[in-house]
């Protein structure tokens, strides 16, 4: 018998997996002689398969959950049978090269299963799973984005930066570029008609050359019976080459600059949806990724697709165009001929292939190679105080000649193995060479042949322009691999699905009372690893509260809730009467305004950034807010006050200043809801109170979520909610808090208190 899975468990949740998703990759078939141990009655929930044993063998086990109970199968080992009601807390271990899921029951800690570390996101997903079905939770399947496998071939992504082998069908990649080539349908037709053209044009020279040495240069009776009228022939014949190549002229030229503009284009258009699909990106995809890694796929892969675009894709059109239209003459002119011809094809394609799998890993190579000389060289240069100082001038002179020689020797290798290639290429042309003029000639000779010498004047000609691109071809198809891959890679982002900001069922929320609630919310950023457990609370409009907790304790992250850049795994977030994930988003975050720790100024004036995301305002109304925020002061003490140009490349302001603009922006956008992230960095008195003075205007009349570190602004909250480790362990008035013995937050303000002491004693110390 062999075990197929059941249904799974309920789903609830919308974002949640389609059922086929979860078949795949949580319900693997257990061989028999393990799937004796599973009880026949009992619906299964998931069934997993690990590369792993629990002794760290690569060997397979099997994670089975039923609604009743977790099995851990391997073969040969007794098994490990949990009952659910037996677990108390259930989480995934990660141990070096890997990791092991583990439950805490009354009588110690089991280890269910082993995995290695391309596993991890999987089983966490498991542990979760075991954990909310043992503490009757709604069950909610994770979702499979972030996984560690790809979706469709199983294949495991690529370490962060690194290059996944080709993943996606080449039919879907050249389906899906075939939407942003439709618009210029039109344009790509009439290229392609040019370049042809330009291609028939091409050939005729070679045509015509071999009527003219057949019909005027070489018949000496003709040409002396008839003189005037071979003069005119032979002139006929070179306005009509003159022609051809003018006709070549003119479609190329006409056709390239269509090309550049087409592939231009094309590539601006990818960068532009890019752009815009990244700005409309979850912030779980933004947090897997580097900014530098999306930087490249925008930049790099899309120019590398468009030089494809530019020089590749037209040299193969044009050139098998060529060909074939070559290859058909050839064979009308002299089939044996011909053959000589074609002879050498096989070797020229074997021998380039042969050869760029070589040159293609020593340019790598040669690319490394230089650019690690040149940060010797930059080291070199800026460190030669230090090294002078050291007296390690030989020392630093030893490793940059070190460098230099490594590069020399591959830069070698690669001249020499392109020379190789170019040599060896022409040799095997020359073997048709030699065959053409060997039974070319003879054929010329032989009196019973009607093969002329227009015709080998013909082959001669179109030798070289069949041999000539033929030895580019492998190369280009090599190149055609790298285009596939950037594609895929652009593509696979723009397949991403993006924030929903309005789904079609969404509410329109054109105006909010505040009113926050969390009823039972848990959430994790990585799969397994819940950083809120569990949160219930309510905020009433118009109040303000003030998280307080140690850093890590989830503080920031129930902000990231309400400002839904995520969402909950299980319970509800609603706003008024609202669940959040069935209101606009847009209308959404237009309620909140945001005062972040350390907010974030974007390159323009300041006045700029007070009215960012508020076109409307006035500059009136930025003063006024500026004014409110006790801003107006400084920025006017700036040499070009509200024009002064702040951000990358601007005037760098302190953090305080920072702040202050950032309250300005809050004033003047007046959200009723507003997210105050203190400033931890210590500022002088006068600005702490500036600041202080600012929020004081901020937050009235507001509802007020403050991640609060200064103590006078803990003291305006209404209510403070004490976190630690993702629940709370608090929550009351400062005085009512202040006043409990020995609780969580009157400690936590003991030793602050204490270490403010301990500061200025320093700072008093120092200044002795
Ligand atoms: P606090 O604001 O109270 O200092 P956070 O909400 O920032 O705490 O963090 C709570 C926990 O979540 C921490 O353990 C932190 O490491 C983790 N965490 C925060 N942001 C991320 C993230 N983007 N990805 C993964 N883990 C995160």
């Amino acid at each position: 018998m062999l075990l197929s899975p059941s249904s799974p468990g309920s789903m609830k949740d919308p974002n949640t997996n389609t059922k086929s998703e979860i078949d795949r990759r949580y319900q693997v078939v257990i061989p028999v002689e393990l799937a004796r141990h599973i009880p026949d009655d009992e619906e299964l929930v998931v069934t997993m398969e690990s590369d792993m044993t629990r002794s760290g063998q690569f060997s397979p086990s099997y994670l089975i959950i039923t609604r009743q109970r977790v099995l851990g199968l391997e073969e040969g080992e007794p098994p490990v049978v949990l009952p659910l009601s037996e677990i108390e807390e259930c989480e995934t271990d990660e141990l070096f090269g890997g990791g092991r899921i583990v439950s805490k029951t009354k009588d110690g800690t089991i280890a269910i299963i082993s995995f290695s570390r391309s596993f991890v996101p999987e089983f966490a997903a498991a542990t979760r799973i075991i954990d909310d079905l043992a503490h009757d939770r709604d069950l909610i399947y994770p979702e499979l984005e972030g996984s560690a496998f790809s979706e469709g071939s199983g294949v495991p992504l690529p370490e962060r930066g690194g290059r996944s082998p080709l993943d996606m069908p080449r039919r879907k990649i050249l389906k899906q570029l075939g939407e942003f080539v439709r618009p210029y349908r039109a344009r790509i037709w009439i290229m392609m008609l040019l370049f042809g053209l330009s291609v028939l044009a091409q050939m005729t020279p070679p045509l015509l050359s071999k009527f003219v040495v057949d019909n005027i240069l070489g018949q000496g009776d003709f040409q002396a019976s008839t003189p005037g009228a071979a003069k005119l022939k032979l002139n006929l014949f070179v306005l009509l080459i003159a022609l051809s190549i003018l006709v070549v002229f003119v479609t190329r030229i006409v056709a390239n600059i269509l090309k550049v503009w087409i592939s231009g284009r094309l590539t601006a258009d990818l960068r532009n949806h890019l752009h815009r699909q990244m700005q409309r990106l979850t912030m779980r995809y933004h947090n897997r990724k580097e900014s530098g890694e999306l930087v490249g796929r925008v930049m790099n892969d899309t120019s590398e697709l468009q030089h494809f675009l530019v020089e590749g894709v037209p040299f193969l059109y044009i050139n098998s165009l060529s060909f074939i239209g070559i290859g058909a003459i050839l064979i009308w002119i002299h089939p044996l001929l011909a053959l000589c011809v074609f002879l050498p094809v096989p070797l020229l394609l074997f021998g380039g292939t042969w050869f760029w799998r070589r040159l293609v890993p020593l340019f790598h190579k040669r690319g490394n190679r230089n650019s690690v000389l040149h940060s010797v060289l930059g080291e070199s240069i800026s460190a030669v105080k230090a090294t002078k100082a050291l007296g390690q001038e030989d020392r630093r002179h030893r490793i940059f000649n070190k460098g230099n020689e490594s590069f020399f020797n591959v830069s070698f290798h690669v001249e020499r193995t392109f020379l190789g290639f170019f040599e060896m290429m022409a040799l095997m042309m020359g073997v048709g060479t030699v065959a053409v003029w060997f039974f070319g000639g003879h054929s010329i000779l032989d009196p019973d042949s009607d093969f002329t010498i227009g015709d080998l004047v013909a082959f001669m000609f179109f030798m070289a322009m069949f041999y000539g691109p033929l030895q580019w071809f492998t190369a280009v198809i090599n190149w055609m691999t790298h285009a596939f891959a950037s594609s895929e890679r652009i593509l696979q982002i723009l397949d991403q699905k993006p924030e929903t900001y309005d789904a079609p069922n969404a509410v329109a929320l054109p105006e909010v009372e505040g009113k926050i609630s969390f009823k039972d919310v848990r959430f994790s950023y990585n799969r397994g690893n819940e950083v809120i457990k569990g949160l219930s609370f309510e905020i009433a409009p118009g109040e303000m509260i003030g998280l307080v907790g140690k850093s890590g304790a989830g503080k920031s992250t129930i902000v990231n809730l309400v400002c839904r850049f995520y969402d909950p795994d299980s319970g509800q977030l609603t706003i008024d009467t609202h669940d959040l994930r069935s209101v606009k988003l847009t209308d959404w975050r237009r309620h909140i305004g945001i005062v972040m720790q350390d907010p974030f100024l974007f390159g323009c004036s300041i006045a700029d950034n007070i009215s960012y995301g508020n076109h409307e305002a006035t500059f009136e109304d930025i003063m006024r807010a500026a004014r409110a925020a006790e801003a107006h002061e400084f920025i006017l003490s700036k040499e070009e006050g509200y024009d002064t140009v702040v951000g990358e490349g601007g005037v760098d302001l302190s953090g305080g200043e920072r702040q202050r603009i950032a309250i300005a922006r809050a004033i003047l956008s007046d959200p009723p809801i507003l997210i105050l992230d203190e400033a931890t960095s210590s500022v002088d008195s006068e600005t702490e109170k500036a600041i202080q003075q600012a929020i004081t205007t901020l937050v009235k009349g507001r509802t007020v979520i403050a991640i609060a570190h200064r103590l006078a602004t803990l003291r305006n909250a209404d209510r403070l909610i004490v976190i630690e480790d993702g629940k709370i362990i608090e929550e009351g008035t400062h005085e009512k808090l202040l006043g409990l013995k020995d609780g969580h937050f009157a400690n936590l303000v003991k030793l602050q208190t204490e270490n403010n002491k301990l500061l200025s004693e320093q700072s008093a110390y120092s200044m002795e």
